[in-house]
């Protein structure tokens, strides 16, 4: 299976590059990032800190299509829709690991996903798409007199928040409760709140360090809480993640997946 990787020299394009290599019964059929940055015209390997690996860095992501029978992009939100767009056309599986997408960015990737398998998840990585289904059994059973907060911590270099993954452990707490997140969520808090709303489901950010991500789903009543953690030490589980996605969705009817689609959760 040839799969090509859009935003190559990002911190996780590296790693998908990599997650490629070492994937049985995978080619890297390419990468590219931005037209003008330094790192087009690259040597792929020599990004890695590898031996030449025969191609290097394009700013040509038409052609990356062209060539591959998957294509991974975790770059940025303008970015993956263009991506999306190519995907659509040329009826290529794309999986996609951008967070930060607004609902109608959402809107129009599902409208791609009509003509192409797409992948999407907020997070590629098996031990979180397990939190997010134990988050949803959980809030089912426990119900509402448990308030459920949900902290994460990322990385000082991390642009958005709370971070994707907490959103999606927050639709999944949600889910459990028949209700929609964005009639209950509070994203952040400052100064005289009040006290807090029944049903209400917090976040709670926190930003340093190379901290890969650490997500907390808080349910607190009186007298007990339960609180279910999930800590990843490196990115590499999402690009492993990644590639597992691309390999199920080749040869799937379009549509638009989730990772628990993939893992069957
Ligand atoms: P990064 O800034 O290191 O990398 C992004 C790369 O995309 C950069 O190299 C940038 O030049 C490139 N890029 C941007 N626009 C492009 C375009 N039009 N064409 C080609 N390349 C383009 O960021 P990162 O830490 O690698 O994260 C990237 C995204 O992945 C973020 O949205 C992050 O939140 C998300 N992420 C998701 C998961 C997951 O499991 N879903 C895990 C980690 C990170």
């Amino acid at each position: 299976m040839r799969i090509g990787i859009v935003g190559c020299a990002g911190r996780m394009g590296r790693m998908l590059m990599e997650a490629v290599l070492a994937a049985e019964g995978c080619r890297l059929s390419g990468g590219t990032e931005r037209a003008g940055t330094e790192f087009v015209g690259r040597d792929l390997g020599a990004l890695l800190g590898r031996e030449s690996v025969g191609a290097s860095v394009s700013a040509d992501p038409r052609a990356l299509f062209a060539a591959s029978d998957a294509v991974i992009d975790f770059t940025a939100p303008s970015a993956t829709l263009a991506h999306a767009a190519m995907a659509a056309e040329l009826g290529k599986v794309l999986v996609v690991g951008t967070t930060g997408l607004s609902k109608d960015d959402e809107a129009r990737l599902a409208e791609a996903a009509q003509a192409a398998p797409v992948v999407y998840a907020p997070n590629f990585s098996v031990g979180i798409n397990l939190l997010m289904a134990l988050t949803e059994r959980t809030a089912a059973i426990l119900g509402d007199d448990y308030d459920i907060e949900i902290v994460e911590m990322h990385h000082r270099h991390k642009v958005d928040s709370p971070s994707g993954t907490a959103l999606g452990l927050g639709r999944a707490a949600a889910a459990g409760r028949q209700v929609a997140l964005d009639g209950v969520w509070c994203k952040s808090r400052d100064g005289h709140t009040g006290a807090r709303p029944k049903g209400e489901i917090g976040f709670a950010t926190l930003r340093g360090g190379d901290v890969v991500g650490d997500h907390t789903v808080m349910f607190a009543a009186e007298g007990e809480r339960v609180e279910l953690t999930h800590k990843a030490s490196s990115r590499a589980v999402f690009a492993k993640g990644a590639v597992r996605a691309a390999r199920w969705a080749a040869g799937r009817t379009p549509g638009l997946y989730s990772m628990r689609d993939v893992l069957g959760l």
